[in-house]
């Protein structure tokens, strides 16, 4: 099959990688649609070690279920994180944090940036025919989004800060706007600007972060000058949310938390079956972030156009031969 290869900090094509072949309780898919995230433009960058075929996020079909037919001809997306089911952790029903998990297309599990993958089926949710492909590709991302109301309760009274508003910030910018807080977002690029202006969402700079302080304070920005910002703008007992992960140690002033009693939240992947609901009744629409469509024989240059600052949503779908949104490497 074709495939995008990662080995090394390089990234190719290849047309002969072995379609991968499905054990008890899991499907192969068919992928008809992936998007590429800060994650994967991580791991080009050697941030973490991994090779073999990257991405995670995607909406596919399943073509083969040695145990169970009935899976055949679905439309699906799929939870990223491979848990063993056995030990302490996923017992506990935290499967998304199984101590020895494999994780889509980042850790010992080949991703979706192929014409096919592999997946156990306790992993995949079903797609309803109301979420075309274009929406249901943001199903992961979302959820992501969706895992800060998960571990927080955000009140319409409180006062929301977004910092970053990129591919993450946008979803978690819409996905906050649910819950009828009083949400601004710090925006560095026009576009990112404009897609938020245009779902009434409060867009500010960095020089606006003026004395103002703010109930909840969340980290999307992907650098460590997010963090120092939140830690300005967060009130005493505040919450700072962080939904980055960030190179290298951070260096921070932990007396600064202590005498504000702030507390601080990692936040990671989430619940899909708030995100597809939301999907489906459109009460969330991220197309807009699309930027360009490319077909897998082009991913490492799909790889450079996601790389570029402001740049949004890139997806690369197997068998295209049509770029229907941007152009090709962008402007
Ligand atoms: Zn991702
Ligand atoms: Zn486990």
């Amino acid at each position: 099959m074709q495939a995008l290869w990662l080995e090394n900090q390089n990234l190719e094509f290849r047309g002969d990688v072995p379609i991968p072949i499905p054990k008890e309780d899991e499907a192969l898919i068919r992928v008809r649609l992936a998007g590429l995230c800060s994650t994967d433009l991580e791991l080009l960058r050697g941030y973490y070690p991994f090779s073999g075929i990257p991405g995670h996020e995607f909406v596919g079909e399943v073509v083969g279920c040695p145990n169970d037919s009935s899976w055949v001809g679905k439309r699906v997306v799929g939870e990223i994180n491979i848990a063993c089911g056995v030990c302490e952790t996923c017992k506990s029903g935290l499967t998304r944090h199984c101590e020895r998990r494999k994780t889509l297309g980042i850790h010992d599990w080949n991703g979706v940036f192929a014409e096919y993958l592999v997946l156990p089926l306790r992993n995949l949710r079903t797609v309803p025919d109301q979420i075309p492909d274009n929406l249901a590709v943001f199903t992961e991302p979302l959820a992501a989004a969706y895992e800060i109301l998960e571990q927080n309760p955000v009140y319409p009274s409180d006062q929301v800060l977004i910092i970053g508003a990129g591919r993450l910030g946008q979803l978690v910018a819409q996905v906050l706007l649910e819950t009828g807080c009083k949400l601004e977002v710090v925006a560095r690029h026009p576009k990112q600007r404009e897609l938020l202006t245009n779902r009434n969402i409060q867009t500010i700079t960095e020089q606006d972060l003026g004395n103002k302080k703010y109930d909840v304070v969340i980290d999307a920005s992907g650098s460590p000058d997010g963090f120092l910002w939140a830690m300005k703008s967060v009130r005493p007992r505040g919450k700072i949310i962080l939904k980055s992960t960030y190179k290298g140690d951070l260096q921070v002033n932990f007396s600064e938390i202590v005498v504000n009693e702030v507390s601080l939240m990692g936040s990671r992947c989430g619940p899909f079956e708030p995100a597809l609901r939301m999907l489906k009744e459109n009460r969330v629409d991220p197309r807009p972030l699309i930027e360009a469509i490319y077909p897998l024989e082009l991913g490492p240059i799909a790889f450079e156009h996601a790389a570029k600052p402001g740049v949004l949503k890139v997806l690369i779908q197997p068998g295209s031969f049509t770029i229907p949104y941007g152009s090709v490497g962008g402007q």
